[in-house]
């Protein structure tokens, strides 16, 4: 789906509504363990059974969307909800 570059939302910061500029979060840098590492890192300390593999199924064909809004009144970022699913996400100039 298109998305616009600059949308007009409410600001918890300004507690009003200005303009803002959408970005696409990027991904997190590599280095540190993930949430499920650490998980299974316990895991295999002992205290329960033994992790099982998870079951392997088909794959998603769609990823949800993980945006964040940067103020230009404030200069503050904020996200807005979850995101939703899209296979294919683009911002567009309007
Ligand atoms: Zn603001």
């Amino acid at each position: 789906m298109k998305f616009p570059k600059k949308v007009r939302i409410f600001c918890p910061y300004c507690k009003k509504h200005t303009e803002h500029q959408v970005e696409i979060a990027k991904k997190r840098p590599r280095g540190s363990m993930t949430h499920g590492q650490r998980l299974m890192k316990r895991k295999l300390k002992g205290y329960g059974s033994f992790p099982k593999p998870k079951p392997t199924g088909r794959e998603k064909s769609s990823k949800k969307v993980d945006l964040r809004f940067k103020c230009l009144a404030c200069g503050k970022k904020h996200t807005k909800g979850k995101g939703w699913r899209a296979k294919k996400f683009e911002l567009v100039k309007v």
